[in-house]
């Protein structure tokens, strides 16, 4: 039975942070998420979301404005054909930011559709067979004092976690020395037998980031998270060839390009490049694969809930990443989001994504309509 695209709806959800938090480069105020709901003429929706801190305006008025239109009658398993069209119609005002942004949402909503038209989990349609991922659990702010990071690490690992993630680049990244100095006391705090992962996000330059990361490798370091600018691909580049620190990088990567032009340059090890930016499952898939043929591991950038059937069934799949800040927002959003165990997520025995949104939640925070 051919299914055709009959509405499109989408929302705009959001949460404001409070608390002050910070990284090495940026202040968190508030995140949202845009979730587009794409149903067929045989009752059939797929769903799927993109996030912001700012800009989930823009991305809904895009979606609304000038890509659904371009949905309604399509056939939904057409997810190539239809992703080519948006990236020319848009190619000039986008090839990555918000634009990418909407693509995805729009990308994930058809994979979700696909899942249901053949009444199966995705990681089964992408020839997965695991049925649990790894997850880390990932916060730590440079905001926070050293007694309320080293906290947080503990609890993290209480709640089963044995691979942890925190910022480094405290000050604005100019004391690195107490960057050094932190890493220390979590690593006394957790022990040896926990996974420890860091993120500069963007903070530094080459030099200074192959600085910090020799002085942090005695303490076990199992990944550094854009320890330079992310578009600074030689730098990327020259922190690799300084330290013998795994380097992760591509959360703010748009599209198999970019994955492309961070693998011929030798600028990562692991892939984070996140699904809600870099173009949903049709680009997830194509960036994976160019990591696997260089044997780079694949580890998406948050998401969990987005990621889990990928990451599942990609032969270079890695992990997950579970951030603190969006535990609340997720948690109201989705009926039904699995919550890790020991460490793990599991696979709902669902088609699709396996995921059902709380529609009593949105309609009460949908922000559309609203004056603003
Ligand atoms: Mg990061």
């Amino acid at each position: 039975m051919q299914h055709k695209i009959k509405k499109v709806d989408v929302h705009l959800v959001s949460t404001p942070i409070t608390g002050g938090f910070a990284d090495a480069t940026r202040k968190v105020e508030m995140i949202g998420y845009t979730v587009v709901r794409i149903t067929t003429d045989q009752g059939l929706e797929g769903i799927g979301v993109t996030y912001h801190e700012v800009g989930g305006e823009a991305t809904r008025e895009l979606i609304n404005r000038n890509m659904a239109p371009m949905l309604i009658g399509r056939d939904p398993l057409e997810s190539e054909g239809i992703f080519n069209e948006f990236f020319h119609y848009l190619r000039g005002v986008g090839r990555k930011g918000l634009m990418y942004c909407a693509l995805s949402a729009i990308d994930i909503a058809l994979w979700d559709l696909k899942g249901k038209i053949v009444d199966l989990p995705l990681y089964r349609l992408l020839g997965g067979s695991r049925t649990k991922v790894p997850v880390y659990s990932s916060g730590g702010w440079t905001s926070y004092s050293d007694d309320e990071l080293v906290a947080e690490m503990q609890s993290m690992v209480a709640r089963g976690f044995s691979k942890i993630k925190f910022k480094v680049g405290v000050e604005g990244g100019t004391n690195p020395r107490r960057d050094v100095q932190r890493v220390q006391k979590v690593r006394e705090a957790v022990g040896p037998n926990i996974d420890l992962l860091l993120d500069a996000n963007n903070c530094w330059d080459a030099a200074t980031a192959v600085q910090v990361a020799n002085r942090v490798r005695e303490f076990d370091i199992y990944l550094f998270e854009e320890p330079v600018f992310a578009d600074d691909i030689p730098g990327l580049a020259k922190f690799k060839r300084g330290t013998d620190i795994p380097l992760g990088t591509g959360e703010h990567e748009y599209s198999k390009f970019g994955v492309r032009d961070l693998v011929m340059a030798e600028a990562v090890d692991i892939l984070q490049v996140d699904g809600a930016r870099v173009g949903g499952y049709t680009e997830l898939l194509k960036a994976a694969a160019i990591a696997q043929a260089w044997n780079i591991k694949f580890a998406p950038h948050a998401m969990e809930n987005i990621h889990l059937q990928l990451v599942a069934a990609v032969p270079n799949g890695l992990f997950l990443e579970r951030l603190l800040m969006f535990e609340d927002i997720t948690g109201m959003l989705f009926r039904n989001a699995p919550v890790p165990i020991d460490g793990f997520m599991h696979i709902p025995d669902l088609p699709g994504l396996g995921l059902e949104l709380d529609m009593d939640f949105i309609k009460d925070n949908d922000e559309t309509g609203r004056a603003e």
